[in-house]
């Protein structure tokens, strides 16, 4: 086993300081970076140490400056990079460049990440594995024609999806066969564009679906287990707003299909360190979407369930730990706990009065929920901090658990009411009518839920 003594954090924000806090409790020294308009971040201040990365770049940029980060890496004896979710996070010649350098990259390896990265080679392996994949095209379309041949024989509605397609863009659903034409040279534009290659892929469109995904754990000695189900169908054009582990709609031999089906997938790929296996399910059956090689935002209502840290466990693995050993061990896969039920809210500095616009300017009133099962995650979560438009509007993550379902969305209610923010505007009036939904609370609901209840918007 090796011996990380010092990580390097290559993100900013709430996940910076969630991965800062498991390395400070694992006794390891943590390094920061930041870009010149997040002089003022909390992340920056929570690292025992901090650099100022990619001076003169983009915004953005400066959080995807390899270089630049590794040079911090090297000047300050990190041995180790922790990617959290985005930016260099899924970048396979990040990962590449730091094993050139010595450097361990916290996460899977390269080839993982290009085998996850790109949708059409995620769903070859799927289909390799023996899982069942949504009825679409072999590889890329290259043309129209293959477009419209495809509708006909599937029937419509199908999605034109790009191949290194995230963060629910680059998808385009198209109702028939005149919208093709449009559609098609549409979504290769955009993913061009977005994501630097044109390649677009077509699936059959599955008519209100839930999103399942299930949480994997992987080591170096072959070791793969799941850590059960989230339920992520609670989205906004295709982006998730807020999530539940376990689902309260699975029965059970469902829900083990699923977590097997996972497991085998990446077991087969032997996959090493966190990764989630992302799902639709719809009429009892369910269909492999995709693989994120990385954490996620909603890791958080995993840990609550099972109560196993999971970037713990990732520090652990990428040390050459074994996942059954270390300081905390993670139980043979029948004994892994799920006690209770979790809720995450995520909380952006979005007017949902107004379509959702991104509000900057200064927090001048910031008071946050609490008490028992609660947990929140914030990045700039603090009375005069400055929320820029130059990142995400991510604010804070609210999770709440329950012995019962229903009690983890009365602690979500609750929290959500007990926030005072001044100064910005958030989303949490339109979480509170999400959470006290009367569908909601029943688990009717699919990944149509926020975009045909237009309550929720009152
Ligand atoms: P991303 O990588 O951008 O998150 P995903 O492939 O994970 O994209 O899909 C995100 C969401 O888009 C899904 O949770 C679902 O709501 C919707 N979606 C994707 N593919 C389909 C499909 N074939 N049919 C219906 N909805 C889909």
């Amino acid at each position: 086993m090796g011996n990380i003594k010092k990580i390097l954090v290559a993100n900013r924000g709430e996940i910076a300081i969630r991965i800062f806090r498991a390395c400070t409790e694992l006794e390891i020294p943590t390094v920061g970076i930041y870009s010149a308009e997040d002089r003022g971040s909390f992340h920056r201040y929570k690292a025992d140490e901090s650099y100022l990365v990619g001076e003169g770049k983009k915004p953005i940029d400066a959080y995807l400056d390899m270089e630049g980060i590794i040079a911090i890496a090297k000047r300050c004896g990190a041995d180790a990079v922790h990617p959290g979710y985005g930016f260099l996070a899924e970048n396979e010649e990040f990962a590449r460049r730091l094993k050139e350098e010595g450097i361990l990259f916290i996460g899977p390896t390269a080839e993982h990440l290009d085998m996850f990265g790109d949708k059409v080679k995620a769903r070859e392996q799927a289909i390799k594995a023996g899982i069942p994949v949504i009825p679409g095209t072999d590889g890329p379309v290259s043309s129209l024609e293959e477009v419209r041949s495809f509708g006909e024989e599937h029937g419509y509605p199908i999605i034109i999806k790009a191949a290194l397609g995230g963060g629910g863009r680059g998808m385009r659903i198209v109702n028939g066969a005149d919208e093709v034409g449009e559609a098609y040279e549409r979504a290769k534009s955009e993913a061009k564009s977005a994501f630097g290659s044109d390649e677009v892929y077509v699936e059959k469109y599955v008519s209100k679906p839930k999103h399942i995904e299930v949480q994997i754990l992987g080591d170096t000695y072959g070791n793969v287990v799941h850590l059960y189900e989230r339920d992520c169908s609670i989205q906004r054009r295709h982006q998730k707003v807020v999530e539940i582990a376990p689902s309260i709609s699975l029965d059970e031999d469902l829900r083990s299909e699923i977590c097997n089906a996972a497991v085998t997938l990446m077991k087969n790929v032997s996959y090493v360190n966190a990764g989630t296996v992302e799902f639709l399910v719809a009429d009892g059956k369910f269909y492999f979407i995709e693989v994120n090689p990385r954490i996620q935002v909603e890791h958080t209502i995993t840990e609550m369930v099972t109560g196993i840290d999971i970037v713990h466990a990732q520090i652990h693995i990428a040390n050459g730990g074994n996942l059954h050993e270390g300081l905390s061990p993670i139980p043979a896969q029948k004994d892994i706990p799920l006690f209770g039920y979790a809720i995450q809210s995520r909380v952006t500095t979005e007017d949902p009065l107004n379509d959702f616009m991104p509000d900057t300017g200064k927090l001048m009133v910031y008071r946050s929920g609490g008490g028992f099962g609660v947990r929140l995650d914030a990045g700039n979560g603090f009375q005069g901090a400055v929320i820029t438009p130059y990142y995400d509007s991510l604010l804070v993550k609210v999770s709440t658990w329950g012995m019962t379902f229903r009690e983890a969305a009365a602690k979500m209610d609750r929290n959500l009411q007990e926030f005072r923010i001044r100064g910005i505007k958030t989303n949490i009036p339109f979480l509170e009518n999400v959470v006290c939904h009367e569908n909601f609370l029943t688990g009717n609901y699919d990944t149509s839920f926020i975009d045909s209840t237009p309550e929720l918007f009152e």
